[in-house]
């Protein structure tokens, strides 16, 4: 599953031990829901 930054709008498939978002620090992470995957940019 994967994880979406609020701050940064990132999606995060894999973190470390602990959920972090690894473009912009944030560690407060919230899990994917298909009704939000259209409004997050992806590469
Ligand atoms: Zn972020």
């Amino acid at each position: 599953m994967a994880y979406i930054c609020p701050k940064c709008g990132k999606k995060i498939k894999q973190f470390d031990n602990y959920a972090r978002c690894t473009y912009c620090g944030n560690r407060i992470l919230i899990k994917e829901r298909p009704n939000l995957a259209k409004d997050v940019p992806t590469d």
